[in-house]
Order: structure tokens, then C-alpha cells, then sequence
């Protein structure tokens, strides 16, 4: 059986814990490879050495670092193939859809190509008699990032581009349930030019991560991952005096008001919906209609296209919409959350719960599910599903529709889909929620921009990637200097006011 180690000091190295998981192969439910489990010494080493590497790597021109990145992006597009074949037989997800995860992890890393221009200070000239003040950005230290199994490229590289390029080493504790594309990254951010040492990826479950929270050497923690597991990093790294920020679950409303054109709200659905079988944070999980014969109209649209949605393995090409789920813990717990939704009263529209994959019976497929007159005490709405499972709740007014997206614990995205202007921007204006689609169901921010949600989505200050994430990798220094030649006034005993 294939051991999937770590990526220490610049090469990949076996794990010593005597601890592994399985890494499966969603699409036939077989076990592919074992993949170590980092105990809490082999996570202090690595942190140990990637401080004694770091001041190197932060003294080194910004520009220098931003090169790195930049050869980066070009071996990303020379093995995008590669990576996306190996990301789609650990995680499950299409070809197409894996290509378009490394895509918006690589945008990011051409985002940090600008470090020199982000990590420019700011300079007073003559601030005071004499006196100039500036301040500059400065690297934390060895900062790390621990990350969520459903975008196995594009979240490492939110959290490593920018924290490199900023001049932090960088710990990575990627997801262990599919560990092999983070190790092909720190291989090619190897070959780009960044020293040894400077990322160390780390596979692990909560032991090396309480050994990230623990480790005094180690300054900030970006995480990614379900909200239970965010607040447990967050309390635990913020009471240890660390710089946290943590991006938490999801539950995300869709409005479709009557003046919608129904045909690109049923598309748009389905594809934020049921894509990567639901398993994004960004996916669309609730609808909701407003007024009884916007239901009904949209309904009747979604069903056709539901039930022609083609679900199968990454391998048979680009004829299929959407893959297995990651494990079948996952699946089951899919599988419950729809038998509740039965159980407490809901419509089952679409019924997918007697799928089955001709030869691939032994994978986690899911069919996909569509459920109407869903109300909020349900557990299929409170809860995030994290699967194909789309939930309909009826509203008769826009102000019910939008109180439904504000009440909700979550508030990670949602969107509106109208023609009228005035609903939208009062949408956008008022809904408390992090990020916001008008007429596109999964407004996901490109790398210039910040992405984060609100509520029980996340926790800490500051988003990712964008200027955001610049700041989040580097504390501010400010300096108040003057020189002999300055004015000389004295001894001063009042706080001092600039003339
Ligand atoms: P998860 O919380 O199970 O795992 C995330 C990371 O935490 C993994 O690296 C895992 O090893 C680690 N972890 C798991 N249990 C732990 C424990 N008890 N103690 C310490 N560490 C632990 O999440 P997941 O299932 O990998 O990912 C899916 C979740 O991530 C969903 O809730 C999804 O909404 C969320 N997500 C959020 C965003 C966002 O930006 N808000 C983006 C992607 C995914």
C-alpha cells in the first residue's frame, strides 16, 4: 500500500508516529494509500526548523520572493494535469472542476507576485522639527495554515502564497483525507526556488494540530474547515496569543423573486447546488422563492434538470456533472440528514436515495435530492448538508425571504436573483452576510479581492487572500526617527506635541 509521508526541510520524508489514515479512492470506496499522522514531536521539528530558516528567507528582497511565486505559477500551468488527476482520485471531484480548484489557488499566487507594491510602508516626511515617520510591514515569524479536504489546492494556496510572500515560513496542515496535491505543491514551490525549510507540510489529525496551537514559535493560524472545529482553533490559538483567523461552515440562501427570469435561476441552482456534489462552502443549499407561484414555476423547472444530471467518476470524461462524496462517513451522514428531512415534513421532490452507480457500487455517489416546504426548526435547515441536497423554503414576501438569510447562523454567501434594481442593492445593503451574489449564485471574490463570511462563518479579524491576507501575514512597525542635526530642544517632560 502506498505511504503518503510529509514535505520536511525540502523533501518528502516517511512519517515516524506510527500512526496513518486512510486515504480512499471516493469513486470505488477502495483504500488508495495510508497517510501518516504527524505526532506532536515530528510537528515541533518542523516548526523548529522552518524558524531557524525563516530570518534568511524574510531578509530576502520582496521582489526576490515575489520571482518564486511567479515561477511558481508557470509550473502549476506545466502540471495542471497532474495535479488535477491527483486531486480528483483522492477528493472525488470532476477533471474540469478540480482544474477550476488549482485555478483559483494559482490566481492567488499571482496575486502575491505584487508583494513588493503590497509590502511598501507608508513615510511622513517631516512629521515634526527634523522628525520623519514611517512604518513598514514585517513578517510574523513561521505562521501556519490548516485546511478543509474539499479544495485541496486552492485553500492551501490562499494560506502559503501569501504568507511566503510576505516572508513567513509556513507550516501546512493540509486535510488528511486527500494529503497528495499539498506535497505536489511544496515540490514545485521547490523547484520554483523557495530555500528548504521555508513551507514544511505537515499530515495530521487533531494531534498536530493542537501541537500547531500549542507551538510558541509559531505567530498566526489561518484555518479553513467546519464551524465546531473554527472555534476550537480559535479560542485555543487566541488564549495561546496567537494571530487567528478562521473560516467556518456554511448555509447559503438563495432568493428568486417573481420578476427573476426563471430559466437562468434553475441553472444557475443546479450548478451551485449540486457542482462538486455540494461540497463547497460556497454552494447554494437553500432556495428561496418568494410567493407560491414563483415556487411552483421554479420547481417545475428544477426537476427536469435534476433528474438529468449525470453523477460518476472523475474518469469517465467530461460527461459528468458531479463525483462521489469524500468518504462514507460523509455519505452517511448525507443519507441521515435527507431521512430527517423526510421524517420532519418536507416535500421530497427529487428523490435520490435509491442511487446506484452500475460498477462503482462500493463508492460514496449521492444522488441528487430536492426538497420543498422546508421550514426553519428543520434539521435539514439548520444544519449544513454538505452534499447534493438543495432545500426549498417558501417565502411570501422579499423582507420573509431576506429575514430567512439573516436569521440563519451562517453567513458565509447568498444571492438574489430579480431584475428589479432597487431589491437588489437593498439586498446587498442589508443582508448580513460576507459575500454577496446579484444574479450569480456563487460569488466567490478573485484574488484582489477579499473573501470571508460573517456569523458563525468566521472568526477572527481580517479575510483571505486580497490586501486582507498581506495584512493578516505581517505586523505593522512604526518608526519616529531624528537625526543629531534635528532640532535639539532639550529635556521635554510633557507628552510631546509636533509643531
Ligand atoms: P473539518 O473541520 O473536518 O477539517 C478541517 C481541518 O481541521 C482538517 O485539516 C482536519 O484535519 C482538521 N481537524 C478535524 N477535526 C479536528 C479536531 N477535532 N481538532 C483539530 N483539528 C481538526 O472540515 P472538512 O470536512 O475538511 O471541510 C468541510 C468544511 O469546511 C465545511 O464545513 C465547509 O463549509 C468548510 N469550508 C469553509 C470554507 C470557508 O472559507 N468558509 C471553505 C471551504 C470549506
Amino acid at each position: 500500500m502506498k505511504e503518503i509521508g510529509h514535505w520536511i526541510n525540502g523533501a518528502l520524508v516517511a512519517g515516524t508516529s506510527g500512526r496513518f489514515a486512510d486515504v480512499f479512492n471516493p469513486a470505488t470506496g477502495e483504500v488508495q494509500a495510508h497517510v501518516a499522522l504527524a505526532s506532536k514531536a515530528e510537528l515541533d521539528a518542523a516548526v523548529a526548523s522552518a524558524a531557524a530558516a525563516q530570518p534568511k528567507w524574510g531578509a530576502t528582497n520582496p521582489q526576490r520572493r515575489a520571482r518564486v511565486m511567479m515561477e511558481f505559477v508557470r509550473l502549476l500551468n506545466r502540471d495542471m494535469d497532474k495535479l488535477a488527476e491527483a486531486l480528483s482520485s483522492e477528493h472525488g471531484k470532476t477533471i474540469p472542476d478540480a482544474k477550476g480548484d488549482i485555478q483559483r489557488g494559482l490566481e492567488v499566487i499571482e496575486y502575491c507576485i505584487g508583494a513588493p507594491q503590497m509590502l511598501k510602508g507608508e513615510f511622513t516626511d517631516s512629521a515634526g522639527p527634523g522628525i520623519d515617520m514611517y512604518s513598514m510591514r514585517q513578517p510574523i515569524g513561521v505562521a501556519a495554515g490548516i485546511t478543509p479536504f474539499n479544495f485541496p489546492a486552492m485553500i492551501p494556496m490562499w494560506k502559503m502564497g501569501p504568507a511566503l510572500a510576505c516572508g513567513n515560513a509556513f507550516i501546512l496542515k493540509p486535510s488528511e483525507r486527500d494529503p497528495s496535491v499539498p506535497l505536489m505543491l511544496a515540490a514545485l514551490l521547490k523547484e520554483a526556488g523557495l530555500p528548504d525549510g521555508i513551507l514544511q507540510v505537515i499530515n495530521g489529525d487533531k494531534e498536530s494540530v493542537d501541537a500547531i496551537l500549542d507551538n510558541p514559535d509559531v505567530g498566526a493560524i489561518g484555518f479553513v474547515g467546519s464551524t465546531p472545529i473554527a472555534e476550537y482553533i480559535y479560542g485555543r490559538g487566541c488564549s495561546n496569543g496567537k494571530r487567528v483567523q478562521c473560516f467556518g461552515g456554511a448555509k447559503n440562501h438563495m432568493i428568486i423573486m417573481p420578476d427573476a427570469d426563471m430559466d437562468q435561476a434553475a441553472d444557475a441552482l443546479v450548478g451551485a447546488g449540486y457542482g462538486a456534489a455540494g461540497e463547497r462552502c460556497m454552494a447554494i443549499s437553500v432556495a428561496v422563492p418568494v410567493g407560491d407561484e414563483t415556487a411552483d414555476r421554479l420547481i417545475a423547472k428544477l426537476i427536469p434538470r435534476i433528474e438529468k444530471l449525470k453523477v460518476g467518476p472523475y474518469t469517465a470524461g467530461n460527461d459528468v456533472d458531479y463525483g462521489p462524496v469524500v468518504t462514507a462517513a460523509a455519505k452517511a451522514n448525507i443519507l441521515k440528514l435527507v431521512e430527517s428531512g423526510v421524517a420532519q415534513g418536507a416535500t421530497l421532490v427529487v428523490d435520490g436515495r435509491g442511487f446506484n452507480l452500475q460498477g462503482y457500487e462500493d463508492g460514496f455517489f449521492v444522488g441528487p435530492h430536492l426538497f420543498d416546504h422546508v421550514t426553519p426548526d428543520m434539521d435539514i435547515y439548520r444544519k449544513e448538508i454538505f452534499g447534493p441536497v438543495l432545500s426549498t423554503v417558501r417565502a411570501k414576501t422579499y423582507e420573509e425571504a431576506l429575514g430567512y438569510a439573516m436569521d440563519h447562523e451562517y453567513g458565509n454567501g447568498t444571492a438574489i436573483f430579480t431584475r428589479d434594481g432597487d431589491t437588489a442593492r437593498d439586498f446587498a445593503a442589508r443582508v448580513n452576510v460576507g459575500m454577496i451574489g446579484i444574479n450569480v449564485p456563487i460569488p466567490v471574490p478573485l484574488a484582489y479581492h477579499t473573501f470571508g463570511g460573517w456569523k458563525k462563518s468566521a472568526f477572527g479579524d481580517l479575510n483571505q487572500h486580497g490586501p486582507d491576507s498581506f495584512r493578516f501575514y505581517t505586523r505593522t512597525k512604526t518608526i519616529t526617527s531624528r537625526w543629531p542635526s534635528g532640532i535639539k530642544e532639550g529635556a521635554a517632560f510633557n507628552f510631546k506635541q509636533m509643531d
